[in-house]
């Protein structure tokens, strides 16, 4: 079901989002492929089919028909017209996917078989080698990548990638290794949840708000927080169980390169110099250690760029950086240690997978909710 916006709201927010679209198309840099014709006409209607948004911006709200389930949510945009002309865009552009867990084995199958089918996948070495020949990855390129990497991408992905024989990557939180501790975002939730406390949060703070405020603290103070939090609550959280050295080089047999996703988390804009120095060289070590040679690959936690890590990195020979911010890229990147991804999920539905691959979801999520941060 589609909506619209009521009343005198529709036709600004249409130009807005037309404006928007239009950005998208031309902001592109020349090398990552020429311009697709495509009209006004086109674009406005995309956006005179989105359903109303829930945004501040006014008068439009979603109503719980419109909503969906969050696997299909903007699906509907498979059906625009602008989705032929996004997609034929996307082919000469580099998607690189952020997925975290697999939660559905057989979605994700389902995914790799229609990536099989409509792309070229391509490895972490592929994109090294790209870069290093000056020469762009084949049309349709996409790399699979997985953050945080929890049990689920040994147990779930690495069999659904093997049968396909399709590679990947796994940036995984070094300090969890062989451990069963919990994230640390998971933790600081269920502590709160259970009646834990942090001087940090003490104003009222909902608990889909902890997070961000948590993030939003400089890292001695987050570090802090969870301490309280840990010491306040009435429970303890459950373990979760964390991949081991031996998983990690079960992962690199299989074709999933292992990466660096620091030792212990931290939005590295909240670090100091030498907290920054000490996730990132720290997690260097003991993967170099895991795997017997050194990591080449990098996701910055939270998806955000820091230029102390970059530099950082640089001199410890990683040749390839990984951001959240959900959008395609060039496929011969410009700023290797700054690859753009698009977050996507084991659940996500066939036709809202379409609409990221193409790079028509990501563009209409920019209009309106403004840039991405994943975790
Ligand atoms: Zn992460």
């Amino acid at each position: 079901m589609i909506g619209r916006a009521e009343g005198g709201a529709a036709a600004p927010r249409d130009r807005r989002a037309v404006r928007a679209l239009r950005w998208y198309h031309h902001a592109a840099p020349a090398t990552e492929g020429g311009p697709v014709p495509q009209s006004e006409a086109t674009l406005s209607s995309t956006v005179s089919s989105l359903p109303p948004t829930t945004s501040t911006t006014g008068a439009a709200t979603a109503t719980e028909a419109e909503a969906g389930p969050e696997s299909d949510r903007g699906g509907w945009l498979r059906f625009s017209p602008a989705q032929p002309l996004f997609r034929a865009r996307a082919a000469q552009r580099l998607a690189v996917l952020a997925y975290h867990g697999v939660t559905d084995p057989r979605s994700f199958g389902a995914q790799l078989d229609r990536l099989r089918r409509l792309a070229t996948p391509v490895s972490v070495q592929d994109v090294e080698q790209a870069i290093a020949e000056g020469k762009p990855l084949p049309p349709r390129s996409v790399l699979i990548t997985f953050d945080d990497a929890d049990r689920s991408v040994l147990t779930h992905a690495l069999p659904e990638l093997t049968a396909r024989k399709i590679p990947a990557a796994a940036f995984v939180i070094s300090e969890l290794i062989g451990t069963d501790r919990p994230f640390w975002w998971h933790e600081a939730a269920f502590l709160a949840r259970h009646g834990g406390q942090a001087r940090s949060l003490r104003s009222h703070v909902r608990p889909e708000q902890l997070l961000a405020r948590l993030k939003a603290l400089p890292d001695p103070d987050r570090r802090r927080s969870l301490h309280e939090l840990r010491v306040s609550a009435r429970r303890r959280p459950p373990g979760q169980e964390q991949l081991s050295p031996e998983d990690l080089r079960a992962l690199q047999d299989g074709g999933v390169a292992v990466g660096n996703h620091t030792l212990g988390h931290p939005c590295l804009a909240r670090c100091d110099d030498s907290t920054v120095q000490a996730e990132i060289t720290g997690a260097h070590e003991a993967l170099t250690r895991w795997l017997g040679e050194p990591p080449t690959a990098f996701a910055y936690p939270n998806g955000g760029y820091d230029p102390r890590a970059d530099t950082l990195l640089r001199q410890l020979g990683y040749r390839l950086g990984f951001l959240s911010d959900h959008q395609l890229g060039p496929r011969l990147p410009v700023h290797p240690l700054r690859i753009s991804r698009l977050q996507v999920d084991s659940t996500t539905s066939t036709r809202r997978f379409d609409t990221i691959l193409s790079g028509l979801e990501p563009a209409v999520q920019r209009w309106r909710k403004g840039p991405t941060v994943a975790e």
